[in-house]
Order: structure tokens, then C-alpha cells, then sequence
């Protein structure tokens, strides 16, 4: 039976989440240090206290919800003396370090042209998978994404938006939304529970045989493509991650949330073998010939 539809992971299988997150937070934490004057210590615990919070280090509003805005009189200077230039940092940070790996986006227009549905199923939150799929591109190729729960704008006890009005202007236009539907899935289902890759069995109407499952993470990715019965492929490149990464990581990240976005990296001892193993990107185009 020919493959029909590929459903990718996409942390440290699209693109290296590790390589970008890094810098990033640190680039951002130099710059509150910078603003505030505070301990680059004091910067980092709260930091870490909000994302611990959230389970994500990507949560965009984690400056205005920390310890660190207790010592401000009121939100406006504050978003213009410490959360503006943090914000520029992490993008900055995020142009540079952002990218897909080698031969994915070639390998997502090749597969489109080919006719096969490419979905992406991610245990990341809506924004940042949104975000990242629209900034590299993926968007255009993906035929839907599915992540898990947004996050919502934080609020004063009053109901006032605690953003920058030139944020909330953009989410209103639609800036931040990409090319493709996206579909947040409830938190439970994250994998390896199969419910989303399941549900999207059922929206597309595919026997599990017509479905080729790619990810970084053995107990995850290929779990849940063993589970339903479709084909699975580990994206091996993925599990690369360098000793000095890794503690870098943990200095501004817990261990949940790494757990979240690059699983392999922890996955040690026996795991479910995998039916295929790639070496890049590129070679999941030979696969799903091969598989035809
Ligand atoms: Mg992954």
C-alpha cells in the first residue's frame, strides 16, 4: 500500500530545538541582567519558576509573571525597560539559531508535490510550534499541525492585558498564525499517547499501512506508530545533542520541559526497536518510495 500521508514530529526532527533554545534564553537572561542590574542568578530562578509552571520555556510571558516584575511600580516601564529588550534578544537569538536541518524543506515540497499529506504532530504548545512552523517556512508545505493547548494572554487581576499593545494588535490581525489549519489537541493526548495520531487517522480516513510516522523519539514517535499499527521511522540525527548543550539546558530548563521537546535525549537502555532509521532528512523520500 502506497504512503499517503507522512506524520512528522517536529522538535529535533524538522529542526533542532536544542541548538536554538539555548542561545536564546541565555541571550535573553544577559539582557534582563543588563536591564535590571539584578544577579544573573535571581534572573534565572524566576525565570525557571514560571516556565516550571507552564512546562514550557517558550512561555513568551514569563517575564511579566515572574518574581522579577514585583520590583517594578507598573507594567509599561517595565515592558519597556526590561521585557522589550529581553524580547529582542530572544528573537535575535532565534534569526540566527532557527533553522531547519539540512534537506527538510526540499524534502516537505517533495513530498507535497507527490501528493502525500504531510501533518506535523508536536507536544509542543500552539504559539511556539505556530510561530517556528511560519518563520521557517514549514507552514506552506505542512497540509495541517497539531499541537497541544495554547497559551493565553496573561491579565492583571483587573482583566487588563499584560502585553504590549503592539503584540495584542498583531495576534488580532492574525500575524502570528500560519499558512496551514492548526489543531490544538487536549493535553492528555500527549504522546506517546496515540489519541492525536489516531484522530488524525480518522480525519483523513487512512488505514494505519497508508501512514508513515517520522520523529526523534524511540518511546514517543515510534511508540505511538507501533501502537496503531502504521509504519514508524526514527529520525536518528535528532538524538545528537552535545554534553555542553545539554548543561547548558539544564542551568535555565527543567528537566519536564526538555522531557516535552527532545525526549530522545534522555532515552537510554532498551526502547522499541525502529523499522527504519534515518541519517537525515532527506532519505524519507527513498522510504516512501521504497514503502510503495
Ligand atoms: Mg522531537
Amino acid at each position: 500500500m502506497a504512503i499517503r500521508l507522512v506524520v512528522t514530529d517536529m522538535d529535533n526532527t524538522l529542526y533542532s530545538w536544542i541548538d536554538y533554545i539555548v542561545p536564546a534564553v541565555e541571550a535573553m537572561v544577559d539582557a534582563v541582567v543588563k536591564a535590571t542590574g539584578f544577579p544573573r542568578l535571581k534572573v534565572v530562578q524566576s525565570l525557571k519558576a514560571v516556565y516550571t509552571k507552564y512546562e514550557s520555556n517558550e512561555y513568551p510571558f514569563a517575564l511579566q509573571e515572574s518574581s522579577l516584575f514585583q520590583d517594578f511600580p507598573e507594567f509599561g516601564s517595565f515592558d519597556k525597560l526590561v521585557i522589550e529588550p529581553a524580547r529582542m534578544a530572544f528573537s535575535e537569538a532565534r534569526r540566527k539559531y532557527l533553522r531547519p536541518y539540512k534537506g527538510v524543506v526540499e524534502t516537505l515540497a517533495a513530498l507535497k508535490e507527490r501528493h502525500v499529506f504531510v501533518v506535523a504532530l508536536t507536544d509542543a504548545p500552539r504559539n511556539p510550534a505556530e510561530q517556528r512552523a511560519r518563520r521557517m517556512g514549514l507552514d506552506q508545505h505542512l497540509t495541517a499541525l497539531y499541537t497541544m493547548p495554547g497559551f493565553q494572554f496573561p491579565r492583571t487581576a483587573e482583566g487588563e492585558a499584560l502585553v504590549a499593545p503592539d503584540i495584542l494588535h498583531k495576534e488580532e490581525k492574525g500575524d502570528y498564525r500560519a499558512a496551514c489549519p492548526v489543531f490544538e489537541l487536549p493535553r492528555e493526548w500527549e504522546k506517546p499517547n496515540p489519541s492525536g495520531l489516531q484522530k488524525i487517522l480518522g480525519t483523513y480516513g487512512l488505514s494505519p499501512k497508508e501512514v508513515l510516522v517520522v520523529g526523534d523519539s524511540l518511546k514517543k514517535d515510534v511508540a505511538i506508530a507501533r501502537e496503531l499499527g502504521c509504519h514508524d521511522c526514527w529520525a536518528e540525527y535528532g538524538t545528537y545533542v552535545s554534553l555542553e548543550y545539554r548543561e547548558r539546558l539544564d542551568i535555565i530548563s527543567s528537566t519536564a520541559i526538555t522531557r516535552r521537546h527532545a525526549a530522545s535525549v534522555f532515552e537510554t537502555g532498551p526502547q522499541a526497536k525502529p523499522s527504519h532509521t534515518l541519517s537525515n532528512y532527506g532519505r524519507l523520500l527513498e522510504l516512501v518510495d521504497a514503502l510503495a
